[in-house]
């Protein structure tokens, strides 16, 4: 999961890392009265930033400065509801503009071949990463955490000197060290200040440097946010396909796939052999699903507005192995889910397992297609999806 750059800068503070002091804005005039704020601090201008999980802003012009308010009124209705790569711009972040000297890239990733967290840094900052390891990949320097022991501070002072921050020495060893920190505090995948940059600060853009954090991305490990019910908030809408959301929802693992029968399976396995049947028996699947272990009648329903709301699905088959999962559960889910469903599709069902049977005589009642094997089911549904697309 990506967060925003700004709810990303609230957790490296709070690990101790130095940003600079933003406010976030969603209106214009939000954001003018932030900037009056921050002018009247004493700073001689403004950075206005667009807040959408997009690299590259800057590049896309939403990255701007001004150094009075009607200015930063103008910058600020510029970017705001701004289209970058099709995302709307909905809030902006607004600091003091800062008196960049240099700029760095620093970053902690994920390296799962080697299964350590890998500090990766660059003189070059600024610059996207992809860019510098295809341009100059000896200018990124890599230096791995001990798995137990962290990323020592020799490491840490070796990155220093390498990017050439022998100057900032000790702010640059506190923020390689914070940023595992930061890694490990959240089960981030990625967090990557970019530029992390030689900022002048005092009187007059005085003699004063400092290193600071201007940029901030940070990747959650999707799989450890049970580990982190606080936050769930960060998650952006704009970072998941609606259907993503509803499984999530719902816990049903769901991968959109291309192909026309939609299928419903419990269990990741038997869904991945569902799929590799419906290629033998000559269909394409359009999905993965797995509805999971214990499903009950309201899932099976989600499951089902989760397949239909693809067009191109001309058949669906459910293959359910009852274990956990009671059939008849299943069953009364599949018929209140075709009782609401809005376009007819031909669906074939194969319950086994913990109440076939009671599966069965509801299913039939109802009129349902069932099919007693799994070669069968699947040569049904292409069947029927055949005839479907020749009766269109
Ligand atoms: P990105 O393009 O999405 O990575 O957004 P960044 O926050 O990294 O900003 C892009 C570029 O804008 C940076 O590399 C800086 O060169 C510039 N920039 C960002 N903030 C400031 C600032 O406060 N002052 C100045 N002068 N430039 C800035
Ligand atoms: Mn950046």
């Amino acid at each position: 999961m990506k967060i925003q750059e700004a709810d990303a800068k609230t957790l490296l503070v709070a690990q101790g890392l130095p940003v600079p002091d933003w406010e976030v804005a969603h209106t214009v005039p939000e954001a003018r009265a932030a900037a009056e704020r921050i002018l009247a601090g004493g700073a001689s201008a403004v950075v206005i930033k667009a807040q959408v999980l997009v690299g590259g802003r800057g590049k896309a012009g939403g990255v701007k400065l001004a150094s009075n308010p009607d200015e930063a009124e103008k910058v600020a209705a510029a970017i705001l509801g701004m289209d970058i790569k099709g995302i709307t711009v909905r809030k902006v972040l607004v600091a003091a503009a800062a008196d960049i000297a240099r700029e760095f890239y620093m970053s902690a990733v994920l390296d799962r071949a080697e299964r350590r967290i890998l500090l990766m840094g660059s003189a070059e900052g600024g610059v996207e990463i992809e860019q510098v390891a295809e341009s100059n990949p000896e200018a990124i320097v890599r230096i791995h955490a001990d798995p137990l022991l962290g990323l020592r501070d020799w490491q840490a002072r070796e990155m220093a000197f390498r990017l050439g921050l022998g100057g900032h020495l000790k702010a640059a060893v506190a923020v390689a060290k914070g940023l595992v920190k930061t890694m490990l505090a959240y089960d981030a995948d990625l967090v990557e200040i970019n530029p992390l940059a030689v900022v002048r600060e005092g009187p007059a853009g005085g003699a004063e440097e400092r290193l600071v954090c201007l940029d901030a991305k940070i990747t959650l490990d999707d799989s450890a946010l049970f580990r982190h019910p606080d936050h769930e908030v960060l998650r952006d809408p704009d970072d998941e396909a609606p259907a993503d959301a509803e499984a999530r929802r719902h816990d049903i693992s769901f991968i959109h796939l291309d192909g026309t029968i939609g299928c419903m399976v419990n269990g990741a396995g038997l869904a991945m052999t569902t799929m590799d049947l419906v290629k033998r028996a000559g269909g394409e699947p359009a999905n993965f699903l797995d509805i999971g272990g214990g499903a009950k009648a309201d899932r099976v329903a989600a499951a089902m507005r989760l397949i239909l709301a693809e067009p191109k699905v001309e058949a669906i088959l459910v293959n359910i192995f009852g274990g956990i999962t009671r059939g008849d559960e299943v069953a009364h889910g599949l018929i209140e889910a075709r009782s609401r469903q809005s376009r007819d599709v031909p669906m074939v069902v194969r319950i086994v397992g913990t109440n076939a049977e009671e599966a069965a005589r509801l299913l039939e009642e109802a009129h349902f297609a069932t099919a007693d094997s799994l070669d069968e089911a699947a040569a049904k549904a292409v069947a029927a999806a055949r005839s479907a697309r020749g009766a269109a």
